[in-house]
């Protein structure tokens, strides 16, 4: 089913230090998975591939920026097996940085659709993604008509002028639909955007998305973006302050007529010098099951990559169907050069 780049090559190397007397192509059934996901679904998605193969999961946990940190400074010596990480513009990062070895598997080819995946080439493929988030607008419902707000290019025109927030500009998920938006309109229309994003914040932009999502709530600001797992989050609490903030504010799928939602993915691939290159890549067919897929969606309130298959999850029921940008997340990581000299021209903080 796969094929795993100079898998007998390594596995000779590792073998003939360690283990000259097993039999080359066996592999310790063991992954060492540097994940940037923790959540409680996960623990069953892992449990259930140890089962399925016998194949034990050693898990680091670490926000993105501090795998990426710990893989640049172990270098060729690093354990690990597979990385997942969130955001294009993290995983093309990764990518640039040399951390992916790229593998060739009919079924991940299948089953996860062109444009969530990175570029193949010869060589194959470096990674994937696993999840769908999208990036949608939160508006509050005193201050702000939704019709004023229904496209990525509204937020940036004179009629949302003090009225809009986001997080910081250089922050992955802004790059990454910078980067969208290049993709979709060009350069020039898209340094026009972020100039009008600019010229219309509410404040300078701070914090996560979630503080974007109070800030709207509170009045503070008129209109902001947010990835759709953290509103979805917001919905399914029974917290008091987070019924109130849900109860002020109001949400689009922006662009339901001009090019889709803006769409990004959590995912992942094996690492270059995996100890275990053939487990790890099980490990991501795996993921790109149906049972897998469910779980690793729901984790963390997200949509599988696979069409096929469907979350039984009350927030995103609530959210609704929605159509989504085609763009490739690939194209996205590209521009990500791009997008980070138009915000430095803007002065998108
Ligand atoms: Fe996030």
């Amino acid at each position: 089913m796969l094929r795993v780049k100079s898998v007998s090559l390594q596995i000779a190397v590792i073998l003939g230090l360690q283990a000259p007397l097993m039999a080359v192509g066996a592999e310790e059934k063991v992954i060492n998975l540097y994940s940037a996901r923790h959540y409680q679904t996960d623990e069953a998605l892992y449990a259930n591939f140890t089962k399925a193969t016998g194949i034990k999961v050693n898990r680091i946990e670490a926000d993105d920026n501090a795998l990426i940190e710990r893989l640049n400074s172990e270098g060729s010596k690093s354990p690990a097996d597979v990385i997942l990480l969130v955001d294009a513009a993290r995983l093309w990062r990764a990518q640039v940085n040399g951390f992916f070895m790229p593998i060739k598997s009919k079924y991940l080819d299948d089953r996860i659709p062109a444009n969530l995946r990175a570029k193949s080439d010869a060589e194959g493929t470096t990674w994937f993604g696993f999840s769908t988030r999208a990036r949608i607008v939160v508006y509050n419902k005193n201050t702000v008509k939704p019709d004023d707000v229904n496209t990525y290019e509204k937020l940036a025109e004179p009629i949302n002028k003090g009225k809009v927030c986001t997080r910081s500009g250089s922050h992955p998920y802004m790059l990454s639909l910078l980067g969208a938006l290049i993709e979709r309109n060009g350069e020039k229309a898209a340094e026009s955007w972020a100039k009008g994003m600019v010229a219309n914040m509410a404040r300078s932009p701070k914090g996560g998305d979630t503080d974007q999502i109070k800030a709207v709530a509170s009045g503070e600001c008129g209109v902001a973006l947010t990835n759709s797992y953290y509103l979805a989050r917001l919905m399914r609490s029974t917290k008091p302050e987070d019924v109130a903030v849900i109860s002020k504010i109001g949400f689009v799928w922006p662009n339901q007529k001009s090019g889709g939602v803006h769409i990004n993915i959590a995912g992942g691939g094996v690492a270059k010098n995996a100890p275990h290159p053939k487990a790890a890549a099980q490990f991501l067919e795996y993921l790109a099951s149906d049972s897998a897929q469910t779980y690793f969606a729901d984790g963390n309130n997200e949509w599988p990559v696979v069409a096929s298959v469907r979350v039984d999850n009350p927030a995103l029921k609530e959210l609704g169907p929605y159509i989504a940008e085609k763009v490739s997340v690939a194209s996205i990581g590209l521009n990500q050069i791009a997008a980070q000299k138009i915000l430095d021209r803007v002065g998108y903080k």
